[in-house]
């Protein structure tokens, strides 16, 4: 996948994924891919620091996938311009350009389970955001801090993965 992208240094966070053609609206990017880990296996390795807390992308309950070196280069932005389906596909929001920056909104896919992280020690990822766009909220994090009209906007356009969809839906 990476002849259709470019990875350099993005405005927003480290490097970032850039469209090397136009991109239509609907159209697959490509599947996000990485090792498949149970929640206890993603807790294990962050505490044992083989992994960073933001790397694992929530898939299903208490199911992420480790995301590879290119798969967790996609930055997140409060105003993507793609969103995960099913439970890994990627797909433009809307046209993207040639050179813009591919993003998805990464409080989409979470929905952690708070009880089983905090009782391992640990803490729910954050991150401020420096997205740059106008509706920035400063912060990522879990899909039920965000308002209800930015709930509304994902859930009627199933502009998330289905397991948060079940769960929001
Ligand atoms: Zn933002």
């Amino acid at each position: 996948m990476e002849q259709d992208f470019t990875i350099k240094k993005s405005n927003i966070a480290g490097n970032g994924v850039f469209a090397n053609k136009e991109i239509p609206k609907g159209k697959t990017i490509c599947f996000l891919s990485g090792e498949l880990c149970s929640l206890d296996e993603v807790i294990k390795r962050v505490n044992e620091g083989k992994e960073e807390p933001s790397d694992p992308l929530e898939v299903d309950d208490e199911e992420y996938l480790d995301l590879d070196e290119v798969s967790r280069t996609f930055n997140h932005s409060c105003n993507p311009n793609s969103f995960i389906h099913g439970k890994n596909e990627l797909i433009a929001l809307w046209n993207i350009k040639t050179g813009e920056e591919i993003t998805y909104d990464y409080s989409t896919t979470m929905n952690d389970n708070e009880e089983k992280i905090v009782s391992a020690g640990r803490e729910l990822w954050t991150c401020k955001c420096n997205c740059g766009s106008e509706n920035c909220r400063g912060i990522i994090d879990q899909f039920k801090t965000l308002t209800k009209e930015i709930q509304q906007f994902y859930i009627s356009n199933k502009f998330m993965p289905d397991f948060m969809l079940k769960v929001f839906g």
